[in-house]
C-alpha cells in the first residue's frame, strides 16, 4: 500500500497540527504517547555503549532506546520535530526554560572558545541579567543595530538580537542584522512573533530561541524553552544539555506539542484582538504612546499619562502578572516586574520607561477587554490628579517604529 508522502510542501497550519506525529496512524494511536520514563531496559550493553560513545563524540543520537532520560525522550523528541519544521530548521532541542536554552547557547559557543557576545537591547530582562553579569564566564558589548559589525571580535561566539522586543516591540531587520553577523551565528530570540509570524531562520539567523512557556505552550501551565538550529549546533546543544541536566520534562514536551497544533489559530485570533486595543489606545488621551509592531502579534506596550501602577490595580478581567502568550490576558509593569533586575539607567536608555506597561492579549471577547481597560486607565488618571481639559495636543499616534 502506497504511503502518502510527508515531504510534499505543506502550510503551517497543517504542519501545526501533523508535525512529530507522522507515525501515530502506523502505531495505531491519536494522540501522541507520552513516556515518563527515566531509564530504559536493554540486554544488550554493548548497543548501549556504541550509543554513548557516537552521542558523546557528535552528539548524534543512534537509533534505539534513549538509555537514560537526560539523553533523550521521545514525546519531548515529537515536540523538537515539530518546532523545527515550524520554524523552517534541520533541527530543535528543547530545554527546561528559555533560561535554560540561552544557556545552553552560550555555553556551547564559550565551549568552543568564543566567549564575546554582541547583543542589542532591549532583551528579555533575565536575558539581559545573565549578559551584563557574565555568570557564565561570557563578556558582553552592547550595540545600536548598527554597530554590530564594528563589535565583532576574533572571540565572538553570538550576535543576540530579539525582535519583537520585549518588553518595547522594537523591531530589527533581521536580514540586514543577520548580513551585518558575517561568520558568527546570530541568535534571534522570536519569542514574541512566534513562526507563525516570523521565521527568523528564513532571514539569516543560524539560532532560533523561544521560551516555549509563552505562546507555544500557550496556555500558561508550561516552563519550556526551545532552539530552533542546524543539526551541527544542535548535536552541540545535545551535549551541553546532557551534561548540564537542563532538560524539558516528557509532559512539557507534550503539552508543548498539544500547544503547537493550535498556535496558528490562538496568535491569528489574539492578534487581530490586539491590533485592535492598539488603535484604540492609541487615540486616548489618557495614553501618550502606543507601540504596536509592524508583523503584527498579540503583544502591545503602551506609556500612560497616570500612573501605571494604578492601571495594574485596577484590572478585574484582565490578569496583572507577568509571563505572556496565554489564552488569557495579561498586562505587567516591566520596570517593577519583567525588567526588574535591568539597571535603571540601562532599561531607560533602551526605552523601558517607568510609565510602559506590557500587555499579552489573549482569547477573551474585543469589548470585554476594552471595558477593563477602559475602567483601569480611568482610575490610573483620577490617581494622578486627572488630566480631563489638560489635555491640549493631538491624539498620540501609534509607534510602529
Ligand atoms: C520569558 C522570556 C524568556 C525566558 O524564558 P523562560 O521560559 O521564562 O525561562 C526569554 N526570552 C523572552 C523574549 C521571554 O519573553
Amino acid at each position: 500500500m502506497d504511503t502518502p508522502s510527508v515531504d510534499m510542501p505543506r502550510s503551517l497550519a497543517t504542519e501545526a497540527v501533523h508535525a512529530g506525529r507522522e507515525d501515530l496512524a502506523e502505531l495505531g494511536l491519536h494522540a501522541p504517547p507520552l513516556d515518563l520514563s527515566t531509564t530504559y531496559p536493554s540486554y544488550d550493553s554493548r548497543a548501549e555503549a556504541a550509543r554513548l560513545d557516537a552521542f558523546a563524540a557528535t552528539g548524534e543520537q543512534l537509533a534505539g532506546p534513549p538509555v537514560y532520560a537526560r539523553l533523550d525522550n521521545p514525546t519531548t523528541a515529537r515536540f523538537e520535530k515539530a518546532l523545527a519544521r515550524l520554524e523552517g530548521t534541520e533541527s530543535a532541542v528543547a530545554f527546561a526554560s528559555g533560561m535554560a536554552a540561552l544557556t545552553a547557547c552560550l555555553q556551547a559557543r564559550i565551549a568552543m572558545g568564543f566567549r564575546h557576545v554582541v547583543a542589542v537591547r532591549p532583551l528579555y530582562g533575565c536575558s539581559d541579567h545573565l549578559l551584563t553579569a557574565g555568570l557564565l564566564g561570557s563578556e558582553v558589548t552592547w550595540v545600536e543595530p548598527d554597530g554590530i559589525a564594528e563589535a565583532i571580535r576574533p572571540d565572538t561566539g553570538l550576535v543576540m538580537v530579539e525582535s519583537p522586543a520585549n518588553p518595547t516591540l522594537a523591531e530589527l531587520d533581521l536580514r540586514a542584522v543577520a548580513r551585518s553577523c558575517g561568520a558568527v551565528p546570530l541568535l534571534a530570540d522570536n519569542t514574541f512573533a512566534t513562526p507563525v509570524l516570523q521565521r527568523p531562520a528564513e532571514q539569516g539567523a543560524r539560532i532560533v530561541l523561544h521560551s516555549a512557556t509563552k505562546y507555544l505552550g500557550g496556555h500558561g501551565d508550561v516552563l519550556g524553552g526551545v532552539v530552533a538550529c542546524d543539526e551541527e549546533f544542535a548535536r552541540m546543544l545535545r551535549r551541553v544539555r546532557f551534561t548540564t541536566g537542563g532538560v524539558l520534562h516528557p509532559l512539557a514536551g507534550y503539552l508543548l506539542l498539544r500547544g503547537l497544533a493550535t498556535l496558528p489559530v490562538r496568535v491569528r485570533a489574539a492578534s487581530a484582538t490586539a491590533a485592535e486595543l492598539a488603535g484604540r489606545l492609541a487615540a486616548d488621551r489618557r495614553v501618550s504612546r502606543v507601540h504596536y509592531p509592524r508583523i503584527g502579534g498579540a503583544m502591545v506596550a503602551f506609556e500612560v499619562d497616570g500612573d501605571p501602577h494604578e492601571v495594574i490595580a485596577g484590572v478585574r478581567l484582565i490578569t496583572p502578572a507577568v509571563s505572556l502568550g496565554s489564552v488569557d490576558t495579561l498586562i505587567q509593569h516591566p520596570a517593577s516586574i519583567s525588567h526588574r533586575i535591568v539597571a535603571e539607567g540601562d532599561r531607560h536608555s533602551s526605552g523601558v520607561s517607568d510609565r510602559l506597561l506590557r500587555m499579552s492579549v489573549g482569547l477573551e471577547d474585543l469589548e470585554d477587554l476594552w471595558r477593563d481597560l477602559d475602567g483601569a486607565l480611568d482610575r490610573a488618571t483620577s490617581a494622578t490628579g486627572g488630566r480631563d481639559g489638560q489635555q491640549t495636543g493631538p491624539v498620540a499616534a501609534a509607534d510602529r517604529g
